[in-house]
């Protein structure tokens, strides 16, 4: 994971007055909801779903600097920071929690994250879609078909499948059916 290597502190202005801009446009960028619900980035995602925001000239983790912006403590070698809910644009403090890279192998392997190309037929992504309609959560439906809620964020989101739904992928604010 190249974004992890480099300690956090060198991306970040040391000026107090620059930094404060770079903490608020941090959070600019977070879908702050309930306190215990999570919080997602609303800028750009890698392809993993993980938000990245760039400071310093680097593209950097958004659940790692959430957690750094929030506890100052940046986990660095053998170190990450891991998401309690399983969902990686999440950057709400209270979900992330430092482990090891092996715990979250281990967290993304028991839970079908990690392994691409985990098959969904057709009639499943048309299922997917209309039970997200009626409101169905994505992380409950990860859980049904067995992939990863960033699957059923692309099916929604038209990223993959849009020749069974239809939907054309135009960008990280583009159509979503959610
Ligand atoms: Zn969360």
């Amino acid at each position: 994971m190249p974004t992890q290597a480099k300690s956090l502190v060198e991306a970040f202005p040391s000026d107090p007055i620059r930094m404060a801009d770079v903490i608020s446009r941090f959070w600019g960028k977070v879908r702050k909801t309930q306190p215990n619900l999570c919080w997602e980035w609303a800028a750009v995602r890698d392809p993993d779903e993980y938000g990245i925001f760039c400071s310093g000239g680097r593209n950097l983790r958004a659940s790692r600097v959430a957690y750094y912006l929030s506890t100052g403590i940046d986990p660095t070698g053998d170190s990450v920071v891991r998401h309690l809910c399983d969902n990686p644009p999440c950057c709400n403090p209270a979900h992330l929690q430092v482990g090891t890279t092996k715990d979250n192998n281990n967290d993304k392997s028991s839970r079908g994250r990690g392994r691409r190309g985990h098959k969904i037929t057709e009639d499943q992504v048309r299922e997917i879609l209309i039970a997200v309609q009626n409101g169905e959560t994505r992380a409950h439906l990860a859980l049904r078909y067995k992939v990863s809620k960033g699957h059923i964020t692309n099916i929604v989101r038209g990223r993959t499948h849009q020749r069974v739904t239809g939907i054309m992928f135009v960008g990280d604010k583009g159509p979503a059916v959610r």
